[in-house]
């Protein structure tokens, strides 16, 4: 079977037996990951091993420190704010959807914080990124959210207004996934449970000039006091760290994000000729703005949509269902989607029109 769910998502077969092979006794120790100490080099060596690969993989400069954290994306909606918008307190928002609002929402409930929504894709229903303008007021720093996990869209580039910028990146659907510049974002965060392992870590690439002018907070919540502390201020997800940085090292023998990106626009293409070649799908996402890891698209009949679900489950094509809010379905293609999944599924969708169309 084949699972296209947008968040748990499927991860390399191959780190999944290595997790399993190794489940009872991690490195000869005797002892599992479940069970060692996060104090012990077996730890240690493994969080320093997985911040090298992921490093390496996303060229991340030694000017920017990288956090294994919790809370996941969610809590970065709130961490970025507490401590980013220092000065003038004003964040300004582009709104691309249902996670970009969150995070204004979730900004909103700070004393002193002020976010401004600067461009937003409400009017086309976010099935575009709506163009940045000239940005004239004095932001603590602009929030992107860099692909839209149920609206399907995505930057393919960064809009030229934001040059100069601070610029904070949501990136939880699609990092390690697209060859993004690291030196382009002041901020990444990334929840794990996409593209880089299991539920329960929390990625940050931050630029260490952040860092100063923070005011004192509490030490969860403190940038600063998580990097003095290497993201180990109390137990950190032993388990979640180990497998994200099996899941690097299964990357770095892919050939690292470039290698990739190709192979997603490959998976992605196929799925877009797929509805573009139709007369029974529809995307209804712009073309330029069309997301790699995430794709949603609709019959035009809620019946027939409930039908395709329900018939590529039992086809073996499992988590096809679009999100709540949007309906229709959405086939979410991150690294560790074989392109012969990709396939599988365009077969079932032309045997599925050849029935129903
Ligand atoms: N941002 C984006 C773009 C997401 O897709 C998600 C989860 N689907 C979140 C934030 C929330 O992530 P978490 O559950 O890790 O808090």
């Amino acid at each position: 079977m084949y699972n296209f769910a947008a968040g748990p998502a499927v991860l390399p077969a191959e780190v999944i037996k290595q997790v399993q092979q190794e489940l009872t006794s991690y490195q000869k120790s005797g002892m599992s990951i479940l069970e060692i100490s996060h104090r012990s080099s077996l730890f240690t060596d493994l969080q320093a091993a997985a911040e090298n690969d992921l490093r390496r993989l996303m060229r991340i400069p030694t000017d920017y420190d990288v956090l294994f954290l919790q809370g996941g994306a969610t809590l970065q909606f709130t961490m970025t704010a507490l401590n980013l918008a220092k000065k003038s307190g004003k964040i300004a928002f582009v709104d691309t959807g249902h996670w970009s609002q969150r995070a204004i929402q979730e900004a909103k409930l700070l004393p002193k914080v002020v976010p401004e929504i600067i461009a937003s894709g409400k009017e086309n229903h976010f099935t575009a990124i709506p163009k940045v303008p000239k940005i004239t007021a004095d932001y603590d720093y602009v929030h992107l959210t860099v692909n839209n996990t149920i609206e399907g869209t995505m930057y393919h580039q960064l809009p030229a207004a934001l040059n100069n910028q601070t610029i904070v990146a949501d990136m939880s659907s699609i990092i390690l996934g697209y060859d993004y510049q690291v030196t382009d974002f002041d901020l990444i965060y990334a929840g794990a449970q996409k593209n880089i392992g299991p539920a329960g870590l929390t990625v940050v690439i931050l630029k260490h000039a952040l860092l100063s002018g923070i005011p004192t907070l509490p030490a969860m919540l403190s940038y600063p006091k998580q990097v003095k502390k290497h993201s180990a201020l109390n137990t950190p997800p032993v388990f979640a760290i180990y497998t994200a940085g099996l899941v690097f090292k299964w990357l770095l023998k892919q050939g690292g994000v470039s290698a990739m990106q190709q192979q997603n626009e490959i998976k992605a293409q196929l799925l877009y000729n797929e509805i573009a070649n139709s007369s029974l799908y529809r995307s209804p996402v712009a073309v330029a703005d069309r997301s790699l890891t995430n794709i949603p698209f609709v019959t035009g009949s809620d019946q027939l949509d409930a039908e395709f679900v329900a018939d590529a489950q039992a086809a073996g094509l499992m988590n096809l269902k679009g999100h709540r809010l949007v309906g229709g379905m959405r086939a979410s293609l991150y690294n560790a989607m074989p392109l012969a999944g990709v396939k599988r599924l365009v077969e079932f969708m032309q045997q599925f029109e050849m029935n129903h169309g």
